[in-house]
């Protein structure tokens, strides 16, 4: 047993590094790489990930998870790897070669006609590329579990234990409480209220004070960096090298202060992974909604609070002393926490967030149940927009065609994000329920209770445990809108007074 376990912990360790080289090369292209590397960088990556699937669909491979499995304790760090190892092999090998193969070039083919189409605001140049991947998606679902709704099939993969039908519920409960709330918050619509963010914000000193407070979170920047990127990310090689990425807008100060403490959150995440995980499929985040819990946890419930601001205020302050100088501490909470209904989902406010996602989320279900043709996906798309949040497109760009995710074939992905909202509310609240000094904590700049406890109740454990068991054993209980939907109404009925 001992013999066949470090034969499989060696073959994975082998797959990993690939991975791992596969990911640096495309933080590389997405931060360092002159842009006429463009075509050798496809053609590597296209080598690596070729090797990498090959050595993790091997008959051997297979033969060998067939014999270890349900052979070890589940509650053990080796039970465990089996278990996902096994997982993640079968999901690999379900799929025929020749269908990886036509998505990989069906979303590198719709990239650019997708960044085309937004640009010329031209949604035909787009539509038959879309037609393409959601027939792709709907193959892959068949493929993955032919007996299940095309949705929860994707869903399995990267959400595990996550269903359609809890999404449902899950989303009924925030409609109903959040969209009145945005009504009665429009009603006191002022467009000054974020005023005190726009203005003159030099660059370098928005990046001083952003890592700063990075790094008084807790990011080890033995074991991190942050750099330039396009789109904001962060990604990982191990638990010991973690990249994050930011950008910077001279005329507006949210994007890149809020954007930093989002992505720290990953990266204290992908820090807080057990050592002993690195090299194997245990050493990453649970889950993509987990993961999104701890950037938003970060960002929004520590970072956007009060009592944060209270702390850091008077050093934002005079970092820019001539835009913030004459906005007092409570101005600036508000002009932080203005709620307004928007366009754009990455800009959104906390309130409006789940709107946005649950929009895409009932317009995918409609195009994966062929109930709406891509052709009439605009229309859909501004009725809805219309309908939750009173306010329609003046054109695609700004509409359906504004995120990536649909040309990169990523279906089923929205709805994480609002599981992200979710749980990092339910998360925080467990924290604070074990150490009630946390929120005092926070208003002295100290973060190391809140860091302590979500490192040894979340992060540590890496993919050892299921998305829904993980949640259960931190906080006591399956996911839970409830906890979320009582945060936004004291928090936002304390801002606009309802
Ligand atoms: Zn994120």
């Amino acid at each position: 047993m001992n013999e066949l376990l470090e034969t499989l912990k060696s073959k994975l360790a082998t797959i990993s590094d690939l991975q791992s080289a596969l990911w640096i090369l495309s933080w590389d292209q997405q931060t360092y790489m002159p842009a006429g590397g463009i075509e050798t960088r496809a053609e590597q990556m296209a080598t690596l990930s070729h090797l990498a699937h090959e050595l993790s669909t091997a008959p051997d491979l297979g033969e060998l998870l067939e014999k270890l499995n349900g052979q070890l304790d589940p509650e053990t760090d080796d039970g465990a790897l089996v278990r996902i190892a096994y997982r993640d092999y079968q999901n690999d090998t379900k799929l025929p070669g020749d269908l990886v193969a036509r998505a990989t070039r069906a979303a590198i083919m719709a990239d650019p006609a997708w960044a085309k189409a937004r640009e010329t605001n031209d949604w035909s140049l787009f539509a038959p590329h879309l037609d393409g991947l959601i027939e792709i998606a709907r193959e892959t679902a068949s493929y993955i579990d032919a007996s299940a709704h095309p949705f929860d099939a994707l869903l399995s993969v990267g959400e595990p234990g996550m269903t359609k039908a809890q999404l449902e519920a899950m989303y009924a409960a925030l409609k109903e409480e959040t969209v009145p709330m945005i009504k009665a918050i429009s009603e006191q619509h002022d467009p000054q209220r974020s005023a005190p963010l726009f203005g003159n914000f030099p660059v370098d000193r928005q990046k001083t004070f952003g890592w700063m407070v990075a790094q008084q979170f807790g990011f080890d920047t033995q074991r991190g960096r942050q750099d330039l990127s396009v789109h904001p990310f962060c990604t990982m090689f191990s638990s010991d090298d973690v990249r994050q990425t930011t950008r910077f807008e001279p005329n507006w100060l949210s994007p890149a202060l809020f954007g930093t403490l989002h992505e720290t959150g990953h990266g204290l995440y992908n820090q807080g992974l057990a050592k002993r995980f690195n090299r194997t499929p245990l050493g990453h985040g649970c889950s993509m909604g987990i993961h999104e819990s701890q950037s938003r946890l970060w960002e929004n419930l520590v970072g956007r609070s009060r009592a944060f601001w209270e702390h850091y205020y008077g050093q934002l302050q005079e970092t820019f002393p001539e835009q913030l100088g004459g906005v007092d501490l409570d101005a600036f909470y508000r002009a932080i926490n203005t709620v307004e209904p928007s366009l754009i989902r990455v800009e959104a406010d906390e309130v409006t967030y789940n709107l946005h996602t649950l929009l895409r989320f009932e317009l995918e279900l409609d195009l994966l149940e062929d109930k709406l043709a891509v052709h009439d996906l605009p229309a859909a798309w501004n009725a809805k927009m219309e309908a939750y949040l009173g306010i329609t497109p003046p054109n695609d760009s700004e509409g359906v065609l504004q995120d990536v995710h649909w040309s990169g074939g990523m279906f089923a992905y929205f709805p994480t994000y609002t599981i992200g909202n979710v749980l990092s509310v339910q998360f925080y609240d467990a924290a604070v329920q074990a150490h009630p000094a946390i929120p005092d904590e926070i208003g002295r700049g100290e973060f190391g209770t809140l860091l302590s406890w979500l490192q040894d109740n979340v992060y540590q454990y890496g993919r050892k445990y299921d998305p829904n068991d993980l949640v259960e054993r931190a906080t006591g209980r399956p996911m839970d809108t409830a906890p979320y939907l009582k945060y936004l109404k004291t928090k936002f009925s304390e801002l606009y007074e309802l």
